[in-house]
This record gives structure tokens, C-alpha cells and sequence, in this order.
């Protein structure tokens, strides 16, 4: 087999389509709350659940999205249409903010342009990022350093995207917002017309033939794909649908009746999603077509999804509960100037493209000396990561009267914290999820890995509500949050008592890895 030293072209290329759709995303992100609020005089609760279904909705998508790729489209096909699709939702948002005036019309054109978002990311969102894995042979050890420089694709275009779509969308007009969907729009047809006319070239896998083309398997490994296709037909759809549509009935039921706690409590969308996220795993497992070793492989995706639940619900509080706190509780003065609270946002995808590389190279270098920490170590490590984030800013809190500012260096390590975390935990999940999975299943299990970052978002804007207010004291699952600090340790707690769990299961998480019991 032929290694080179550095990596496919095919490799930026899919850095460099990502990049744009996540552009697009983003900077459509950075004005929609504002677009509602400012334009459309939505309140400000309206306005955050219309905001947290579409983020929840977003990531569930790619369950479907998946499913078709595997069963019929192929990646190619799918990325293409996800994108044009995710394009035609921008330019409806950029109608509905040409006529902000005329509500009715506005708010028609926007939801519509929201269906098309979702459903678009959902072709694109899994399977671009299974098209990376298939550039490499199976046994090709520079995977997970393929992820980790697609990843700074996501993030090199979640800088720039609010920005630019900030600059000339929020300007205080609210007549200019459309110029800021109008660039997502344009960011979003670039990506697609880039990845349309190179793909021929430079989709292929290290003997060249071309990848993403086929639903059926293209090649076979050793031991995971036989050449089989998957045995989710019409009968096993139905009845996941049906399984999905009975447990969310249940879930919103339990919501109307006496004994209503922090689960029943979500709302129609959040029972959808975590209706979504314990019946179509447990379907996909119990394929017909699944060897016991493939079962036990994809068992340890499920159980490492889990975990990552409690990583991004913590992690997503960036765009809540922690803007609040930027915005209110932080002195943004540098010099005479204060910075806007906004800001903060890019803090991350900055720190991100800065260390990746850094932390690809002290991986090969820890891989070299052969202490390199295992996948699910080092998703552990993640989680821990984000604990000590939390734990850093709940001593920086802890005392402080409200409406007391704290220097902005505390939120700053926070962050610098949290994306060294991100950096061990979401390149390498990419990686591992489609190293674990067989071919065939492959883009449906990253959308299910896509399906805890929905359970997540759902789950943080519920964690988010927690944030303390004018001394009054919330409970959480019998936890007492009386103050700031109450509330930061509430996450140190969470993701730290998810790291030692998995950090411990991590043995057997290898030993299953290799499919022994
Ligand atoms: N920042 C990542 C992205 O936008 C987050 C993805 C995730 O799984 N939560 O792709």
C-alpha cells in the first residue's frame, strides 16, 4: 500500500467545501437571534426556543441524511444536494429579511428557509465528514490527524463567518440583515461549486478509484465489512418511526402530567430528539446483517456518544449561559475600548485553528514514543478539560456579589481550556466513529454521532435556563444553584464525573474496539 508523508488533496478539499458550508452556518447563527429580536420584534423567549429547536433540529437531521447516503445517494450525490439545498434556506432568510416589514410574509419565509437549513445539513453534515476516513486505506495511522485538519476547516470558517456576516449584516439596521444571509447564501454556493468541480479530481482513495460514488460497500476490510449492505429496509423504517412517534407521544405526556421533571419537561422538539436518540441506535444494532464484532464496535461509538452529550451540553453553554455572563458579569475594557460581548464567540475557533496543529504534532510525537492515549482516553481527557475550564471560572466567581465584573481573563483560560478539550475529543470522535463503523452503516453512525450533539443542544439551552438570577434559587436534580459559583460547579461536577466514568470504561472500550468481549 502507498503512504505518503503528507496528506490526499482530496483532504483540503473537503477542508475547503466544509469550510464555506460552515461559514454559512455560522454566520447565519451570528444574526439570526438578533434578525428575530431586532427585525421581527419577536421577544426575547420566543425568539431563544425558535433558536434552540432549530440548533436541536440541525443536528438530528443527519440521521436521515445518513441513512439515504448509505441506502441510495452515496456522499457525493448528497453533499452536493445538502449544499444547493442549504443554499436555496440562506437566500429565503435573505427574502425574509427584504420585507421585515411585512411580518406575516417575513416570518413565512423564514421558517421555510429554517425546514431548508435542516434538512440540508443534514445530506451534507454526515457525510462530508465520512468522505475524510475514505480517502485513507483502513490501517492508515494518519486518520485521526486527517480529522484533526478538517476540523480547523469547521473552525478557520466559524471565525471568519460572524465577521463577515456580522459587519455587514448587524448593523444596528435593521434593513441590512439580509446582507448578512445573503453572504451565507454565497459562502454556502462557493463551498458547492468548489466541491463540484474538483471532486473528480480529488475524492479518491489511495488506489485511486473514486469514493462516495456507490451506496453499496466499495471495498472490503479484514474483518468489518463482508460485503453485505445493511437490512434497514421499508418494514425495519416503519417501525422505527413508529417507535420514535409512540416514545415522543410518551415523553410529551409525561410533560402534561403531575410529576413533571428536567426530562418530560423538554418540549415537543426536545421528545422528538430524545425520543430520536434512544430508538434509532438501538434499530441500527440490531441489524440482521451485523457480525457480533461489528456490534460490539458499534456499541462503543453508542457508549462514547453518550459521554459526548455531557461534553457539548457543557461546551454549548458558550452561546448561552456564558454570553450572559460575558455580557453582564465581565469587564470587557481594553484601554478605553469595551470590547462587545459578541466577541467571545470567535475566541474559540481562533484558539482552535492556533493549537491544532500543535496538537497534531504532540499526538504523532506521543504516537512515536508509543504513549500515545487511546481514542477513548482521550475523549476522557476532553471531558476532563472541561471540567477544569469550569472549575478555573468558578474560582473567579466564587464570592462575588451580583453585578460585581470579574476580569476577562478568567472567561479567556475558560476557553483556552475548552477548546484544548475540543481538540482531544471531536476531531478524534469523527475519526474513531468511522473507523468503528462498517461501511455500509457508515454515514447513518455519524449521524448518530451528530445525534448527541442535538440531544446536547437541547439539553444545554435546559442548563442554560439554571443561570442564576436576582437570588433566586434554582434546583437541579436536587442540586442547589444559589449563586454563580453554584452554577459553574454544576458543569465541573457534570463533565467531571463523565471523565473519571469513562476514563475508567476505557480498558474495555478498547478491548471491544477490537472485538473481544
Ligand atoms: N464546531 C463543530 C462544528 O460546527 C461542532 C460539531 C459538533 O459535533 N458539536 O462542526
Amino acid at each position: 500500500m502507498k503512504k505518503t508523508k503528507g496528506h490526499p488533496k482530496g483532504l483540503y478539499l473537503l477542508f475547503v467545501t466544509e469550510m464555506w458550508e460552515r461559514f454559512s452556518y455560522y454566520g447565519m447563527r451570528a444574526l439570526f437571534m438578533l434578525y428575530m429580536v431586532q427585525a421581527l420584534l419577536f421577544d426575547k423567549g420566543t425568539a431563544s426556543s425558535i433558536y434552540g429547536s432549530y440548533t436541536g433540529l440541525v443536528y438530528l437531521t443527519p440521521l436521515i441524511g445518513g441513512y439515504i447516503a448509505d441506502r441510495y445517494w452515496g456522499n457525493r450525490r448528497s453533499i452536493i444536494i445538502g449544499s444547493l439545498t442549504m443554499a436555496m434556506g440562506q437566500f429565503l432568510l435573505f427574502l425574509s429579511a427584504c420585507y421585515f416589514r411585512e411580518v406575516t410574509i417575513a416570518e413565512y419565509l423564514m421558517f421555510c428557509g429554517l425546514g431548508l437549513l435542516i434538512l440540508g445539513n443534514g445530506f451534507f453534515k454526515p457525510n462530508i465528514s465520512t468522505m475524510v476516513g475514505r480517502l485513507y486505506a483502513d490501517d492508515d495511522p494518519r486518520k485521526d490527524s486527517a480529522f484533526t485538519i478538517f476540523y480547523m476547516g469547521v473552525n478557520v470558517g466559524s471565525t471568519f463567518a460572524p465577521l463577515i456576516c456580522g459587519l455587514i449584516g448587524n448593523t444596528g439596521r435593521p434593513e441590512d440583515f439580509k446582507w448578512g444571509f445573503l453572504a451565507a447564501c454565497i459562502g454556502m454556493l462557493l463551498g458547492a461549486a468548489i466541491f463540484k468541480i474538483f471532486k473528480n479530481k480529488y475524492i479518491c482513495d489511495p488506489e485511486g478509484h473514486a469514493v462516495g460514488v456507490a451506496p453499496t460497500p466499495i471495498r472490503k476490510t479484514e474483518d468489518t465489512d463482508t460485503g453485505k449492505e445493511n437490512s434497514i429496509n421499508h418494514r425495519r423504517t416503519i417501525q422505527m418511526i413508529t417507535g420514535v412517534v409512540l416514545l415522543t407521544l410518551l415523553f410529551s405526556f409525561n410533560k402534561t402530567g403531575e410529576c413533571g421533571n428536567w426530562f418530560s419537561d423538554a418540549d415537543w422538539i426536545g421528545s422528538i430528539i430524545y425520543a430520536t436518540t434512544i430508538i434509532i441506535p438501538l434499530f441500527i444494532i440490531t441489524d440482521k446483517s451485523l457480525t457480533h464484532v461489528e456490534k460490539l464496535r458499534i456499541g462503543v461509538i453508542y457508549i462514547i456518544a453518550f459521554f459526548v452529550i455531557f461534553f457539548w451540553a457543557a461546551y454549548e453553554q458558550a452561546g448561552a449561559s456564558l454570553t450572559f455572563f460575558a455580557d453582564e458579569q465581565t469587564d470587557r475594557h481594553i484601554g478605553n475600548w469595551e470590547m462587545p460581548a459578541a466577541y467571545f464567540q470567535s475566541f474559540n475557533p481562533i484558539m482552535l485553528v492556533t493549537l491544532a496543529p500543535l496538537f497534531a504534532a504532540f499526538w504523532s510525537f506521543l504516537g512515536k514514543k508509543g504513549i500515545e492515549p487511546s481514542s477513548p482516553r482521550k475523549q476522557a481527557i476532553g471531558l476532563f478539560l472541561l471540567s477544569m475550564g469550569y472549575l478555573l471560572i468558578a474560582f473567579g466567581v466564587k464570592g462575588i456579589m451580583p453585578g460585581v465584573k470579574v476580569s476577562m481573563l478568567w472567561l479567556t483560560g475558560l476557553y483556552l481550556i475548552h477548546t484544548m478539550g475540543e481538540l482531544c475529543l471531536a476531531p478524534i470522535g469523527l475519526s474513531l466513529v468511522y473507523k468503528l463503523s462498517p461501511l455500509r452503516f457508515s454515514s447513518l453512525l455519524m449521524g448518530v454521532w451528530y445525534l448527541s450533539t442535538s440531544a446536547a443542544n437541547k439539553f444545554a439551552g435546559m442548563l442554560s435556563s439554571f443561570y442564576p438570577e436576582n437570588g433566586i434559587s434554582k434546583t437541579f436534580m436536587g442540586y442547589r444553584i444559589e449563586n454563580l459559583y453554584d452554577f459553574f460547579m454544576l458543569f465541573v461536577i457534570m463533565s467531571g464525573t463523565a471523565a473519571v466514568i469513562l476514563f475508567l470504561l476505557s480498558g474495555k472500550l478498547q478491548k471491544m474496539m477490537k472485538g473481544v468481549e
